[in-house]
């Protein structure tokens, strides 16, 4: 048992390859296709190993899937480079206190938002709900008039009975949908203690950034980073904008 034990070990450590990092797995896009670019290296003629991000359109090209059918001219991008500016961009983010400034605000202009809209299914409830108020005021008018029939008593009853259930569907839908509302001091904190962690002598990686970086989008000579202002995912609606080429402006918020 012991010597199966140790065999199995053996192979195991034998077979263990040291499988290269890609920081931004699971958060990298295309922006030509919009499907997730993946981690991918290759060789060079000379024998030097390269690291990219690459379309997931191109991986599998030799199976038979839907993605062989996605012609995406995508270029691929060099990791090391497109790790650091990620890093560099979001590091020079937070330690511009109007950049921070104007997340925290804009945080709170999108939790409003969300807080303004109602599901759809809410709307058509609500909308329901008029119609049968109206009939029922029709109703209760007429008996006020002294017109008094089985069939309006019985059209009374239906009304309300409906009116309940509908008001009642309309707080469960209130309930799943709720948006615990965060206040203003939770996300300037939560910034704040990025903000540390972006200013440490020592230096930070991509990985300190984690749970701040949601999605990186690759377009032709553009990348937009999406950030979360909450350590749970709260998706900011305007991206980081960083131009690959041509451009030196450094604007990386937008208002
Ligand atoms: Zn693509």
């Amino acid at each position: 048992m012991q010597n199966l034990l140790e065999s199995r070990k053996k192979s195991h450590n034998h077979a263990r390859v040291v499988s290269p990092h890609y920081a931004l797995t699971g958060k990298i896009y295309c922006g030509e296709c919009g499907l997730p670019m993946t981690g991918y290296c290759g060789k060079s003629h000379t024998g030097a190993t390269y690291y990219y991000y690459r379309c997931s359109s191109k991986n599998n090209k030799k199976e038979k899937s839907n993605r062989e059918n996605i012609s995406c001219n995508m270029k691929n991008i060099n990791r090391d480079k497109l790790e650091k500016l990620v890093l560099d961009t979001t590091v020079s983010i937070l330690k511009n206190p109007d950049a921070v400034k104007c997340i925290a605000e804009q945080c709170m202009a999108v939790q409003k938002a969300e807080l303004e809209n109602k599901p759809t299914e809410q709307l058509r409830l609500e909308s329901q709900i008029k119609d049968i108020e109206k009939r029922l005021k029709n109703c209760v008018n007429a008996v006020e008039n002294g017109l008094i029939s089985q069939t309006i008593t019985n059209n009374i009853a239906t009304y309300e009975k409906q009116l309940a259930e509908l008001h009642s569907q309309i707080d469960t839908i209130k309930l799943e949908n709720r948006i615990i509302p965060i206040t203003e001091e939770a996300v300037i904190y939560y910034l704040n203690e990025l903000t540390k962690r972006a200013t440490k002598k020592d230096g930070c990686s991509l990985e300190t950034f984690d749970d701040f970086i949601r999605r990186v989008v690759v377009k032709d000579g553009q990348i937009d980073i999406y950030y979360n202002y909450t350590p749970v995912p709260n998706i900011l609606e305007n991206p980081a904008v960083k131009m690959l080429r041509g451009s030196s402006e450094d604007c990386l918020v937008t208002r």
